[in-house]
């Protein structure tokens, strides 16, 4: 007899249906599964066994052959346990219902029969939705995943027993309760704490993030160790725009994937993710042998990607954010085809400014030849510095500023300009793929940022005394912009442009 179960999976965030059929004959014992299976689905069938077993049922000693449709398309993980189950249950005559069709069945068995969570619930719900399935029957444990979804109607199980017993009727599950999205309120427990107003001192590199945020430009900030551009970098997502319900749906679906979500089940803080500069490229971008996973740039989309010691990290990795800091997408090649990832973060970058960390610091001598210094600044290549529109020098903290009782302005204010500016972007560019200052293409930067005479003499200005590139010329202008929406002005003035200048570090710099 055969039978047919819906299932879902995944590629990359894509779902796409898959229908489990069993055929169960007479004839000698034995197990086939076939359609593009990877190793954790072919070895379904002895969880499957055991948890058939060890729930009151038999496992059918008969000629058994399971297909996984469409053939085509790769299936991984272990989330098709529960379906296999129940099919191979409905070709024996175990369970004899016609409910199933209704439902789609996600999960995986535990050998007693128990449902463990899978990764990747929640974009599979949301594209199982969006292909006109309502039903679904998964694990507790990933229920959390399943309440802010609307239009899903999902039941969550603890173990085979309890999905039987509510197919056929004998005892119903309830069905999962739907939350509204809310953003944390407790200001102490916001951002894992972290807040500008507990950074003392630093305006200049405090007003270069602000302006960063506003305009979505990358930042570098070059300094001594010890000057505090970690905890600057971890302020950071205290001063991005709040986050919309969209945003968080999508900041999750890669969490999810990654199964790096939290106890809530969606995630409501934008991320801050800072691999070690050891990390390789498939840690970074993605990838993998045994299943895809997204890298360290997707799980800071839509948040803050942070490399202290820039310098450290390989050449390779580092050229390898070039392309997704520019699409904001990463496309992960294997065998199978090729998956893709949102990677769209905010690059934040620190290093010192020479290999002894000394050079151009108040007050201390460096030790390093001028060779060693340019070795290693161009440690950091010319492409990837293109993308960084701010280059910021911090110092160290004088000694009363740092026990000052002076009130450090906090995050929450920032962010109120922040999001202004913002707003003053999304007006701009409507009708535009773009958002922000920092995604202005050379006809955007023609259309919105004419340059008065005067602000183009203080710019040749600079140009002959620095000797800049033409490419840092368009980032200057953007970031001008970006300091003119902070100020409210339509207009870019010369105040706007000499700022913006300032942010030029390693221009500048005579390495
Ligand atoms: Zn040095």
């Amino acid at each position: 007899m055969i039978a047919t179960i819906h299932s879902f999976s995944l590629n990359g965030l894509d779902g796409f249906p898959v229908t489990v059929e069993a055929d169960v004959n007479k004839g000698l014992p034995s197990y086939e599964l076939v359609g593009l299976p990877d190793a954790a689905v072919k070895e379904s069938k002895e969880r499957v066994r055991s948890a058939l077993k060890n729930s009151g049922f038999s496992f059918p000693v008969h000629k058994i052959t399971v297909n996984l449709a469409p053939a085509d398309l790769k299936k991984e993980g272990a989330g098709f346990d529960l379906a296999v189950a129940l099919c191979l249950l409905k070709a024996s005559d175990q369970l004899v219902t016609n409910l199933t069709d209704g439902y789609v069945f996600l999960g995986e068995l535990g050998l007693n029969g128990d449902l463990r969570p899978v990764n990747g619930m929640l974009p599979m719900l949301i594209a199982a939705r969006d292909r006109g399935f309502c039903q679904f029957i998964l694990p507790k444990d990933n229920a959390k995943e399943a309440q802010y979804i609307e239009g899903v109607c999902a039941y969550a199980a603890q173990n085979l027993k309890e999905v039987v017993n509510h197919l056929s009727g004998e005892a119903l599950l309830s069905p999962v309760q739907t939350q509204s999205f809310c953003i944390e309120v407790d200001q102490n427990s916001r951002f894992g704490g972290h807040d500008l107003r507990f950074v003392k001192g630093q305006p200049l590199a405090k007003r270069a993030l602000e302006v960063a945020v506003s305009g979505g430009h990358n930042i570098l900030f070059v300094g001594p160790p010890g000057t505090g551009k970690t905890m600057l970098a971890r302020s950071v997502p205290s001063i991005m725009p709040d986050l919309s319900f969209d945003e968080a749906l999508e900041i999750t679906k890669v969490h999810s994937v990654a199964g790096t979500l939290g106890e809530k089940g969606i995630v409501t803080e934008r991320p801050f993710r800072t691999p070690h500069h050891t990390a390789t490229t498939v840690a970074m971008c993605g990838g993998g042998t045994h299943g895809i996973r997204p890298g360290e740039i997707s799980l800071a989309n839509g948040g803050v990607l942070f490399l202290d010691e820039l310098p450290e990290y390989k050449r390779s990795t580092l050229e390898s954010l070039r392309q997704p800091l520019e699409d904001g997408v990463i496309t992960v090649s294997r065998s199978t085809g090729s998956v893709s990832y949102p990677a769209d973060f905010m690059l934040c970058a620190g290093m010192n400014p020479c290999p002894c960390g000394n050079y151009g610091a108040e007050g201390k001598r460096c030790t390093c030849t001028t060779a060693q210094i340019r070795r290693y600044r161009d440690k950091i290549s010319g492409p990837l510095l293109d993308r960084i529109d701010l280059q910021v020098e911090v110092d160290n903290v004088r000694y009363d500023e740092l026990t000052s009782n002076r009130e450090e302005e906090p995050s929450e204010k920032v962010r109120q300009r922040v999001n202004r500016a913002r707003k003053i972007q999304l007006q701009r560019f409507e009708g535009l793929p773009i958002r922000t200052n920092s995604q202005m293409g050379e006809a955007e930067l023609r259309a919105f940022c004419a340059l008065s005479e005067e602000c183009d003499g203080v710019l040749r200005r600079a140009f002959e005394q620095f000797h800049l590139s033409a490419r840092a010329r368009s980032r200057i202008i953007k970031v001008a912009r970006t300091v003119a929406d902070l100020d409210c002005s339509e207009e870019i003035k010369p105040k706007h442009v000499y700022e913006a200048l300032s942010y030029r570090t390693y221009d500048k710099s005579d390495m």
